[in-house]
């Protein structure tokens, strides 16, 4: 009998251990440091007991890009860490047709200054900048007095101040990315990104960051955090988390962006949020 309870134990036991999801990070080409950028989020994903991370590294700037075709197809959700080369046609394809068919997409800080004129990868990241970006790209989306505004006013797509701490203001608190954060925390010194321009289709804006002027901004409420819809797939955009040289890397030892990053990559898989708020998320 004894036998019996442990075998049907045992067995319980491996139906109900949930397999990790597969996220793949891509990157290998960046303005910023993704050699540092690409290994922190791999750490961070593999140590949440959600998700086991690979990377894929793609050739080096100038380098022949053809044989670069991850699987994307293999994960349940892809971590953008690239701002570099095109990709090969066949590599674009594979990649919105995972998106397409439900694929989990994050988004995260420099990745929405890549690919300015793919069409399908500006729906996919909602709101871009640099590169070009310009009115013609999309309207420059901000807050203004709590509410969504849409500037089509001819202007450049992306911009930052000087590096500073900020303070992160949730929009969407119902959002399952969003739900139990507080109203406003304290993010780390971080680039604060402002005028993003994009399709901003399908897009809900779950947080933003106010960009003063006296430390360079625009002196409007700038999107930080976003969620897109695109095909079936699920898309979770963080502008925050800058990755230079510096020795220290303050603005993803941050709580709040560590966080907010493993939520977005769990709702970007699943549609659904199980990770619990650390004791150490920050407060305003
Ligand atoms: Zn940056």
């Amino acid at each position: 009998m004894k036998n019996i309870l442990w075998v049907c134990l045992l067995l319980s036991g491996n139906i109900l251990a949930k397999e990790p999801l597969k996220v793949l990070i891509v990157t290998g080409q960046n303005n910023h440091n993704w050699q540092a950028s690409s290994v922190i989020l791999q750490k961070y994903l593999n140590e949440s007991g959600v998700f086991k991370a690979d990377v894929a590294v793609s050739p080096a700037k100038g380098e022949d890009m053809s044989a670069f075709r991850p699987d994307f197809s293999a994960y349940k959700a892809v971590v953008l860490d690239y701002n570099g080369a095109a990709w090969a046609d066949a590599t674009n394809a594979a990649f919105l047709d995972y998106v397409k068919k439900g694929g989990g997409v994050v988004v995260y800080h420099a990745a929405d200054n890549a690919f300015p004129n793919w069409k399908e990868y500006n729906e996919i990241i909602g709101l871009g900048g640099w590169d070009g970006r310009d009115e013609t790209h999309g309207d420059y989306v901000y807050f203004s007095d709590g509410k969504e505004v849409r500037d089509n006013t001819p202007g450049i797509g992306g911009s930052h101040g000087k590096q500073h701490e900020y303070t992160v203001t949730a929009r969407r608190k119902k959002h399952p990315i969003m739900k139990g954060l507080p109203d406003k925390w304290t993010h780390a010194q971080d680039e604060l990104y402002d005028r993003l321009r994009g399709p901003a289709v399908n897009m809900t804006i779950l947080a933003t960051a106010y960009s003063d002027k006296a430390t360079g901004g625009t002196g409007r409420d700038e999107p930080v955090l976003m969620a897109i819809h695109w095909g079936k797939g699920r898309v979770f955009h963080t502008v925050l988390g800058h990755v230079g040289d510096e020795s220290r890397h303050l603005a993803v030892e941050c709580a709040g962006f560590i966080h907010t990053f493993l939520r977005g990559t769990e709702w970007a898989a699943t549609g659904k949020v199980t990770l619990k708020m650390p004791a150490d998320f920050p407060k305003k």
